[in-house]
């Protein structure tokens, strides 16, 4: 595997991140260049269902020296609980994922519309709005509506929206079409890709029991995030036990949503090691290395 050699070992890894491309604040181009100036010598652009990012996100990686990682962080769901999946180096022409992300995110239009709607029964808080907070074609989601909240002085910032209005149970939530995280593993294997679980940890709508776990594991889970700001203590120390049970690879990352998060680049990072591993099991596609 002569492309493992080619990994930055001296430079942090951070494996999750988000452009405008889905609900980060940065152009793709843009998280990059913050990358090499975090000093980060590789990292995975992660949008939420949307490869969008890449292309942009290739370029400028290659003229600033950073390796990238190119990812997706899949919108799942077991029952009303969300849950995440990381996908690396998946191959973007696979139809069965390419599908599947565009069922995920007409769905979150037709949802972000309805949730609109509901709001706006009681705020002065419109369609337009919304849609000028995201860039054309991002992947819709309630980041965006907070951002117009914000913008018409409803909410001081986007935690603040997902506190109150935004919140599950705020009375206006509506859910999207998601697939089922079994699904989704299913779907990133069979686009060559390599599915680890984002943030298994985070408070909220918990629905991650070690037996849900063990069948993510038989589907073809590949790894876990455990490094990450929401993972509480408690649930690290389970999750390492769970890897190490099912020689996972372990990974972690900021999750940077530019200024929609606190998340800083680099705040939590992957050893090398554990990219290698990634990047031996990929299949869809390669690590874009810098000239
Ligand atoms: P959605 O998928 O549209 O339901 O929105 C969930 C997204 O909102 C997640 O991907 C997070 O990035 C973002 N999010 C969740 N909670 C917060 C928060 N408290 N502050 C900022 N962004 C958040
Ligand atoms: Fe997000
Ligand atoms: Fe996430
Ligand atoms: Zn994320």
């Amino acid at each position: 595997m002569p492309q493992t050699h080619r990994i930055d070992a001296e430079r942090p890894i951070d494996l999750h991140t988000h452009s405008t491309a889905s609900d980060g604040t940065e152009s793709p181009a843009e998280v990059v260049r913050q990358a090499a100036r975090a000093g980060l010598g590789t990292l995975a652009l992660t949008d939420h269902d949307t490869m969008d990012g890449w292309v942009p996100a290739r370029a400028t990686a290659r003229a600033v020296g950073v390796t990238l990682i190119p990812g997706i962080e899949f919108s799942t769901q077991i029952g009303p609980a969300s849950v995440h999946v990381l996908g690396y180096l998946i191959d973007p022409r696979d139809e069965p994922l390419r599908a599947e992300f565009d069922a995920v995110r007409t769905s979150r239009i037709t949802r972000a519309e309805r949730m609109v709607e509901l709001i706006g029964a009681d705020y002065p808080l419109t369609w337009d709005d919304v849609r000028a907070e995201a860039a054309d074609g991002a992947t819709l989601g309630r980041p965006h509506i907070a951002d117009a909240l914000v913008r018409k002085g409803l909410a001081t910032d986007r935690t603040a929206a997902f506190a109150s209005i935004l919140h599950w149970q705020g009375g206006y939530f509506v859910p999207h079409h998601a697939p089922s995280p079994l699904e989704a593993i299913r779907l990133i294997r069979g686009a060559g890709g390599v599915p680890v679980l984002a943030h298994p940890g985070s408070r909220g709508r918990r629905a991650m029991t070690p037996a849900t776990f063990e069948g993510l594991v038989e589907a073809g889970l590949a790894g876990v995030e455990i490094g990450h700001r929401e993972n509480s203590p408690r649930s690290r120390a389970l999750l390492a036990e769970l890897a190490a049970r099912y020689d996972l690879i372990v990974t972690g990352s900021s999750d940077y949503h530019g200024r929609g998060k606190p998340n800083r680049l680099g705040e939590n990072t992957t050893e090398p090691d554990q990219l290698i591993r990634i990047i031996d099991a990929a299949t869809g596609s390669e690590p874009v290395y810098p000239d």
